[in-house]
């Protein structure tokens, strides 16, 4: 019988201290206290004891009984105005948990801030599919197969003509063959090559842009770029053109800023050279207009594309551009 009791006692505090609803004090307490609660039961079968022993539990059972009643009516008290501190677990006086936020990578930040400068200069964004046609990437942008420009992609080829595409400029093509000029586009999105150095990963991100209309000439591209770089790297950087070869454009031209370290005065970032290749550009190939039925004489217009990884590495001092994807919070969390 004593152990009987001192049983209840324990399952009667164990489902007290479960409790954490106001619903289930009720249950609480028809199951233990109530008329035909356990320990009313408990106590009925005191007559069948021993007569010397029936005082003794019959005291022991009436205060475990006014125990229960007790801790009961502090539980209550505790559950119904919402601050159960009887749960010994909890210690009110430690600092809470900081939030930690999430954050968007900087190379998407870097992004999203390229497009909305070009944005603000009236162009659209698109976006095209990261698993291109040979024809996309390469043909209708003026690289027959064979032709040697096509070593400088080091492409992924997942079969004959499909391929990852190695620059966001198939969308020119797509976008040139569905609509009339004017139109003025950035493409930006992930690009891939086979090539992995302190300045290369095989997936880098670009942001392609062009612009058709009549009497497009070298002086538009400028305007542009210039306004882009003023903006973007906060200074008014002078440009430099360099002349180059991209199939797709003619002419064409590799455009350095004065280094955005030491203002053109020569540094290490640079080389001493005072100036930074951002990236390349030129006029669109008459041929690439005539791909997709645009008269030359009646069009014409200009295309560049920049590395963002490259632009985010000029803005925020960055030598090497793997530290972007190897996940470090300490690096990610200083954007
Ligand atoms: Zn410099």
């Amino acid at each position: 019988m004593e152990n009987e009791l001192q049983k209840l006692k324990q399952e009667a505090e164990e489902a007290l201290h479960a409790i954490s609803e106001i619903a289930h004090l009720e249950e609480f307490r028809v199951r233990f206290l109530g008329r035909k609660g356990l320990f009313s039961t408990t106590m009925r079968q005191l007559g069948q004891v021993a007569k010397e022993d029936r005082p003794r539990l019959g005291q022991l059972a009436n205060s475990i009984k006014k125990g229960i009643e007790e801790l009961f009516h502090d539980k209550k008290d505790a559950v119904e105005s919402g601050c159960d501190t009887t749960d010994r677990d909890v210690d009110l006086s430690l600092p809470g948990r900081a939030l930690s936020f999430g954050k968007l990578h900087p190379i998407t930040q870097v992004m999203e801030e390229i497009c909305a400068v070009f944005e603000g200069m009236g162009f659209a964004v698109a976006e095209g599919p990261d698993v291109e046609t040979d024809h996309y990437n390469f043909e209708a942008l003026n690289i027959p197969k064979h032709h040697p420009a096509r070593d400088m992609h080091d492409t992924f080829y997942v079969s004959e003509s499909i391929l990852l595409r190695t620059h966001t400029s198939p969308m020119q093509a797509r976008i040139m063959e569905n609509q009339e000029p004017p139109l003025r586009y950035i493409a930006p999105g992930k690009v891939y090559r086979c090539d992995s150095d302190i300045t290369h990963t095989p997936m880098f991100h670009q942001v392609e842009g062009f612009l058709v209309d009549r009497d497009v000439s070298f002086a538009d591209l400028k305007g542009v770029l210039t306004s882009f770089t003023r903006r973007m790297f906060e200074k008014d950087l002078p440009l430099r053109f360099r002349p180059s070869f991209f199939p797709f454009t003619e002419p064409s031209a590799e455009v350095d800023i004065a280094c955005v370290i030491c203002g053109g005065t020569g540094c290490r970032v640079c080389k001493r050279t005072g100036w930074l290749e951002i990236l390349g550009s030129g006029l669109i190939d008459p041929e690439v207009l005539k791909m997709v039925g645009y008269d030359p004489d009646e069009y014409s217009g200009f295309a560049f594309g920049l590395g963002v990884e490259r632009i985010a590495m000029l803005k925020y001092g960055i030598d090497d551009i793997r530290l972007y994807y190897e996940n470090d919070l300490r690096f990610l969390n200083q954007f």
